[in-house]
């Protein structure tokens, strides 16, 4: 990639279905890990998904099945999402294969993924780094086969390291051991004792099959019944000693049901009591006994040898334990106590390398020479002329500051922030201006189809009477248009190119790049940022979600932000009512008076089946519902995530032109369009959705000069949550404070969206619950970065730092 100013592609080269397959990899791994449970914390990932899959050619099966399963995801409940995903993840699999780059795809080392035992690299003498074990499979340790290595590879473990740091579902303190005299109804005891007598009930008609045992130990005997695990009868032999653990049945005589045990015979590891003992979540076919095992085995194995490569200095004082102990105590505490402090330990960690990883990119940001792009602004004055309204007070605060930023030889790394309808495209488009006016080109990346070529519709109204050249370059842009806008932009000529991830594919070429503006949602990470234009290209984020300020520090610490605090003059904050289903006429009966008025209105329909088939039979159903019952004689359209993106088109264009009174939609994507017209959003099953979202879909209507009103309607399953956000959409319009309870009401995930950050769930939870935690953790590393800002004393560290974010040099990350 040329570093030059502003020359340079702005993408890097590589086939489409590698970079979406890398692209895809990221979050599927974070899915894969965490058995789908962070599936409800990725807001839209269908729709980031259905973009990716949308840059493919759609010649295969396999990838017509992922399509399928992406379709309408974001609407579906959790369980449902997961469910899907899983799916997906198979598919997607196969998919992969097909096209022949197989490894890659899951953003793991491709050695350890395949099957084939690759020759085992012998360990630094002096010692080894968490690193090295990330390049060691686990398929070398003893008691894993290629069988077990696949399953294991089911719960994310690959290498050493994944088992290391897996961290246990939760611990059983079993270090006390109960004698058999005192046992106490109800109680979870864990208990030790000499096999008696077994005996094996058969089931018959249907009933399960019951095994007992009697236990002889200290202070009596016990029963231990197991109820259907007859395959148990073979091992458990008169004689042998085991330990026990489980929950004292009242009825049964005080029996233990179906306990967990291991034998104690000579030879074995007492891991499973006496101690406080860690359970995993498992898959079919590994039990916690054989992770147990294996995980105690890595630990002594790894541990004597390895090196922490976080300096003590930065960790020490903070009262956390050094890395070796940490491991050990993430698996077998002494004590609860020492299983948070290992927590928080691998936890700091993780920010502390990403902290590292956002202020080195700071550092050589501000070495950067480049991007110098200077300009009086006449095309600014004539734009704002033809757009017929002033700037506000804050728009042209965050412009001068830009001009000023752009002019400099140094390139500007800018984030702007500002709520949904507050004016941040019109600045990004005068800014881009700024840039054709000095005789640079301009591109904004947003983040869907739809999105982009609404913002080519705009900015071309504005531009193409100042003569400015406005391109469109998405997927769904066929070849043969694509060509004269891609020739355009190879030449050099001035100008601006509006589009979707497609703009940094192959084949796109800015000779001269003076901006580039990354609309929202892209949730670039600062790794990911690095991709998208040479180093010393302007570039500016947008974001409509506002961050709180502990995660814009966290994702975005190497940008300067600025934020439109102010919303153009004549708006009124959008009305807002939340109603349980059985009060929705009141929201239909809305719609018609507005329809009277020629004002028109949003219905976004949650989709909540399992298969796309379904998906479209429940939008179709609701929207002749709604046709033919609270809306009949207004004109309605649909969009769905079924449609092709040129009926889509068309259906905005219809609704944006006034010919649809009411558009009924299924995705939140589709919505995002600019209809200063509308007034009405209703969103139906609003307990469905998110904070974020349901704000964004208010700020749908908030665009207009009209009093705009925002129903939420909420239908079954209303936890207490949902009627939180609910209640909380209805009291306030600040995007800011709604950040705030979306950061507590659903984690960061949420907020962070898919956006690459590299965190382990750790270092994510405490973002929520121990924010001081960052703070250290940045203050640690900006000491450390000011001491050694090339990390030479620290090679451990660096090499970690590089393999978790790349070399640093804005170059391509996997
Ligand atoms: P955002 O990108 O922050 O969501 P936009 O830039 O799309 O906001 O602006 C939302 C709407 O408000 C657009 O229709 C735009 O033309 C209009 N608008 C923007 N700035 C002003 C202003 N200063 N005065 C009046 N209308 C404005
Ligand atoms: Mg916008």
């Amino acid at each position: 990639m040329s570093g030059t100013a502003g020359v340079g592609r702005l993408g890097n080269v590589e086939t489409e279905p590698e970079s979406v397959a890398r692209r895809i990899a990221r979050p599927l791994a974070a899915l894969e890990r965490s058995g789908y449970a962070l599936a409800d914390r990725m807001p839209e990932l269908g729709a980031r998904l259905m973009g990716w899959l949308d840059e493919l050619e759609s010649d295969s099966d396999a990838l017509r099945r992922c399509r399928e399963l992406v379709r309408g995801l974001d609407s579906l409940p959790p369980d449902r999402r997961a469910d899907r995903l899983r799916k997906f993840t198979r598919e997607w699999r196969k998919y992969i294969q097909q096209k022949a780059c197989p490894n890659r795809a899951y953003g793991l080392p491709s050695q350890a993924m395949s099957q084939a035992k690759p020759p085992e690299t012998p360990l630094p003498e002096d010692g080894w780094g968490v690193d090295d074990l990330v390049r060691r499979p686990l398929l070398y340790e003893k008691g894993v086969g290629p069988a077990r290595a696949e399953r294991l590879k089911r719960l994310g473990l690959v290498s050493v390291a994944d088992l290391l740091a897996c961290e246990p579902r939760g611990y059983r303190d079993r270090s006390r051991l109960v004698p058999l005299d005192r046992l106490r109804a109800g109680e979870e005891v864990t208990v030790v004792g000499e096999l008696a007598g077994v005996e094996l009930i058969r089931g018959f008609r249907g009933r399960k099959s019951r095994l007992c045992a009697l236990l002889n130990g200290e202070g009596g005997s016990l029963v231990l019944t197991w109820f259907n695990a007859a395959y148990l009868a073979e091992k458990l032999r008169p004689g042998r000693r085991l330990v026990a653990f489980g929950k004292v049945n009242p009825r049964d005589g005080g029996a233990l049901v179906n306990p967990d045990f291991e034998f104690l015979d000579a030879g074995e590891d007492p891991l499973a009591f006496g101690r406080i003992v860690p359970t995993y979540g498992l898959t079919e076919g590994l039990g916690q006994r054989y992770i147990r095992t294996l995980v105690r085995r890595v630990l002594e194995r790894y541990l004597p040898g390895l090196r922490d490569h976080t300096p003590e200095e930065a960790w020490a004082p903070l009262g956390l334990p050094g890395l070796a102990e940490a491991f050990e105590h993430l698996h077998y505490p002494s004590d609860l106590d020492a299983s948070v402090r290992a927590r928080r330990r691998l936890a700091f960690d993780g920010l502390f390398l990403l902290q590292l990883a956002v202020l080195r990119e700071r550092l050589r940001l501000e070495e950067t020479e480049g991007g110098r792009v200077e300009a009086a602004g006449e095309l600014v004055r004539r734009a704002l002329d033809r757009l017929g309204f002033e700037l506000t007070g804050s728009q042209k605060r965050v412009l001068e500051r830009i001009r000023h930023d752009m002019a400099r030889s140094r390139p500007m790394n800018r984030l702007l922030q500002g709520d949904v309808g507050s004016g941040k495209t019109v600045v990004a488009l005068l800014a881009m201006l700024l840039a054709v006016e000095a005789g640079w080109q301009a591109a904004l990346m947003a983040p869907t189809e739809v999105l982009a070529r609404q913002h080519h519709r705009t900015f071309r109204r504005v531009l193409e009477p100042l003569g400015v050249p406005c391109h469109l370059v998405t997927g769904g842009v066929k070849d043969r248009a694509r060509r004269p806008a891609l020739e355009a932009l190879a030449a050099g000529e001035p100008g601006v190119a509006v589009g979707t991830t497609a703009l940094i594919q192959e084949g796109v070429v800015f000779p001269r790049l003076g901006l580039a503006v990354v609309d929202e949602q892209h949730r670039f990470g600062v790794a990911q940022r690095g991709r998208l234009c040479p180093p010393s290209t302007n570039v500016l984020v947008m974001t409509a979600t506002p961050i709180p300020r502990s995660l814009a520090l966290t994702v975005y610490g190497d940008l300067d932000s600025s934020v439109i605090d102010e919303l153009p003059p004549g708006r009124r904050p959008v009305d807002t009512r939340w109603l349980s289903g059985r009060r929705a006429r009141e929201a239909f009966d809305f719609i018609r008076e507005e329809a009277e008025q020629g004002r028109q209105a949003f219905v976004v329909c949650p989709l909540v089946e399992e298969s796309p088939e379904k998906d479209l039979a429940a939008a179709t159903a609701r929207y002749d519902e709604l046709r033919d019952g609270p809306l009949s004689g207004l004109r309605l359209g649909l969009v769905h995530g079924r449609l092709d993106s040129a009926r889509k088109e068309r259906m905005m264009r219809a609704f944006a032109a006034g010919g649809l009174d009411v558009l009924v939609a299924t995705t939140v994507v589709e919505v995002g369009i600019d209809v200063p017209n509308a007034t009405v959003m209703v969103v139906e099953e609003a307990q469905q959705f998110g904070l974020s979202q349901l704000h964004q879909l208010r700020g749908r209507v908030a665009r207009s000069p009209h009093a705009a009103r925002c129903y939420l309607l909420s239908g079954r399953g209303l936890t207490d949550a949902g009627k939180m956000r609910l209640r909380a959409m209805t009291e306030t319009d600040d995007g800011f404070r709604l950040a705030e309870l979306d950061l507590e009401l659903r984690g960061p995930g949420e907020l962070l969206g898919t956006r690459q950050h590299g965190l382990p769930d750790a270092a994510l939870a405490t973002l929520v619950t121990d924010r001081r935690l960052l703070e250290e953790a940045r203050e640690a590393a900006r000491r450390l970065l000011e001491a050694d800002p090339e990390l030479e004393k620290w090679p451990l560290l660096r090499r970690r730092l590089e393999s978790v974010y790349g070399p640093g040099d804005l170059g391509v990350v996997a």
